[in-house]
């Protein structure tokens, strides 16, 4: 192929673009990134190999090397893996392939601070090599292809690229940065073994460079022919964990998340036992930017025996721990293992257990020694904790001691112990209220008579409470109970004169609660004296096994059928506005009031009025009376 000229798709140019302009302040993060893909490109090929050992040639040894050319004023970043065809490099360096990207590009704000903070989440890869060179050449030959077939990529990071053909014997990838001016630097060794020492110590792979020697006449270092390993070479959850500082766990995690911050935790364990297996897991800080992306796998890297096998391999944590980051390296697993027979083996099954474990302890061990920063998390994580609950049956216990609610006692932090804890003598039941925000729920009218007992009622406003509540019935042996549900027992709460009070306005409310029933018969499927209200005319509750209004809204606004269920309204017999109506003895009055109260209670849940034209029309009728 002669020299042909490509364009760069549109949203390479916008990232070309940011990268060189915003992350120029943490400008060496390009070796981390190049070193990478050159690590990443060994794997792929000891991966392919396991099906056609041909691949290796004659070259089975694996490594990465940096070589500096002080006079052509190059850097280039060498490895033997598996290398690119032309189409691919084409395809991969000219494109965005990556899902998520165009989401990504939509989120950038133009603000270069954030954009750069959004990039690091985001990984930038090969095109950081941008931030340093003027122009990148890019030799590759990919394992299989014969010489002649290699390729060279070159371009200077703007509009497009050229591509030809060249002859490579030696397989895989050569990334020579052309270096800006200004950017000496990194054409000398000790700095470059820093940022290698820095990033990319835990990549198992030997990285090499030449050995320097000083030269008396030259009066500088010069580079020998003898080749010497610069990092470890081990991957990092091989090593003994004395051996591994906290800021190179951070660091691998970084590497592997592409998140900017610290993890909030991680633990690194060796389990002997039935299966064996090296299991490194992260728990994040802040929530990635498309943890809500239901197309995004959660999920573990995969390796056996350090080859490493597959991202993401979601059958090594249940659906809900999907925001964990990290690495299991089992001993006992096939290294040719597929996701179908992940998802059905034994070894599996224990390590996903084991793994689960692990997060829990994690997470418990937050919570009870780092308040705050247990709290942080929860805010970015909960509801996704919460599906755990229908999930992981095994763990309910110990989900549910990891919640955190608002209640009326606080707006967030408050856990089932703490709510057991503090329950009133006689209290049976932990009492929960669903609502679409905060707001609505404090001032549900349901709340009345707790507030007036000083009873505490958990605030639930999370979309996934409905659905918890459906898998949580109690804890600690404490029913949980939603005070819009039912009959509200309030059981050895309410004193005798409480009782007999009630019993009394129930019996002289009784022509009142039957004229209800008729005229309201299309909206209510009863209608009763309420023992929860205090200063609120009326409300709506669901009966006991019924679905709440709150949950039936919220399956109609996931476009799903809600069965069309009738709540019951109950009424404050002490409320003015239900006394009047009680004495009222016009027909059309009381049928305008009758409605008014249905649909203000309505209202007060945060519910929708079927005919809101009506319910103007009456209102203003009885305005217009006042007012005549
Ligand atoms: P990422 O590595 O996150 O996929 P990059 O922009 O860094 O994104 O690289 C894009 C693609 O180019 C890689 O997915 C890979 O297919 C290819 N690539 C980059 N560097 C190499 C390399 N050294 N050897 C082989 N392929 C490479």
């Amino acid at each position: 192929m002669s020299k042909q000229t490509h364009s760069f798709q549109a949203e390479v140019k916008q990232l070309l673009h940011l990268v060189t302009h915003s992350l120029y302040s943490n400008k060496e993060i390009f070796l981390r990134e190049l070193v990478s893909n050159a690590s990443d490109a060994c794997d792929k090929l000891r991966f392919e190999a396991l099906n056609d050992a041909s691949l290796y040639e004659d070259q089975p040894n694996l490594d990465v090397r940096i070589l500096i050319d002080k006079a052509a004023r190059t850097l280039t970043i060498r490895d033997n893996g598996i290398g690119m065809s032309a189409q691919e490099a084409i395809d991969h360096l000219g494109t965005i392939a990556k899902s998520g990207t165009k989401e990504f590009m939509g989120r950038l704000s133009g603000d270069q601070a954030r954009d750069a903070q959004l990039i690091g989440q985001f990984g930038v890869g090969f095109y950081s090599g941008f931030i340093v060179a003027d122009r990148i050449t890019v030799e590759s030959r990919r394992a299989g292809l014969k010489a002649e077939d290699g390729v060279r990529w070159s371009s200077e990071g703007t509009g497009d690229f050229e591509v030809e053909s060249i002859t490579k014997p030696a397989r895989g990838t050569d990334v020579i940065l052309h270096l800006r001016e200004g950017e000496d630097e990194f054409l000398t060794a000790w700095k470059l073994r820093g940022i290698v020492g820095k990033y990319s110590d835990h990549i198992s792979l030997p990285i090499l460079m030449r050995k320097e020697e000083w030269d008396q006449d030259k009066g500088e270092y010069v580079s020998t022919d003898e080749w010497e390993t610069i990092n470890q070479a081990a991957a990092l959850w091989t090593r003994p964990k004395a051996d591994i500082t906290e800021e190179q766990y951070h660091e691998f995690y970084k590497q592997i998340s592409f998140d900017s911050e610290p993890p909030l935790a991680y633990t690194h364990n060796r389990v002997e036992g039935r299966t064996e297996y090296t299991q490194l897991l992260y728990i994040p800080a802040k929530a990635p930017y498309d943890l809500w992306n239901r197309d995004k796998r959660g999920g573990l890297k995969l390796y056996v025996k350090r080859v490493f096998i597959m991202d993401d391999a979601e059958a090594l944590l249940p659906v809900y721990l999907r925001f964990v980051k990290g690495v299991v390296d089992s001993a006992d697993l096939p290294l040719n293992v597929s996701r179908e027979i992940l998802q059905e083996s034994r070894d599996v099954k224990a390590i996903r257990e084991g793994c689960t474990k692990r997060v829990l302890s994690m997470l418990e061990d937050v919570a009870d020694n780092r308040r705050d920063d247990y709290l942080r998390f929860w805010r970015e994580f909960g509801p996704v904790l919460k599906e755990g609950i229908g999930e992981d049956f095994a763990n309910r216990e110990r989900l549910a001691k990891l919640f955190r609610f608002a209640s009326t006692q606080a707006d967030e932090g408050v856990s089932l112990a703490d709510y057991v804890s503090r329950m009133k003598e006689g209290q049976e039941a932990i009492y929960v209220i669903t609502a679409d925000s905060l707001a609505a729920a404090k001032n549900s009218p349901q709340l009345e008579i707790f507030k007036k007992k000083g009873i505490e009622v958990l605030l639930l406003t999370d979309r996934v409470d409905e659905w918890m509540l459906s898998h949580l019935h109690e804890f600690e042996g404490k029913p949980i109970q939603s005070v819009a549900k039912g009959a509200a027992d309030l059981g050895k709460l309410q004193d005798e004169s409480e009782k007999k009070f009630a019993e009394e306005a129930a019996a002289s409310c009784k022509p009142l609660v039957e004229k209800l029933k008729t005229l309201l018969a299309d909206k209510a499927r009863d209608v009763r004296v309420s023992t929860r209200l205090v200063d609120s005319a009326a409300c709506l509750v669901a009966d006991e096994g019924e679905m709440s209004g709150h949950l039936a809204r919220l399956l109609k606004q996931a476009g799903q059928a809600a069965p069309a269920s009738k709540p019951v309204l109950e009424i404050n017999p002490q409320n003015r506005l239900v006394m009047r109506l009680s004495q009222e003895v016009d027909e059309a009055t009381t049928s305008d009031l009758a409605h008014i109260l249905f649909d203000q209670a309505l209202l007060a849940e945060g519910g929708q009025l079927d005919d809101p034209a009506a319910y103007v029309q009456r209102v203003n009728r009885l305005l217009i009376g006042k007012l005549d």
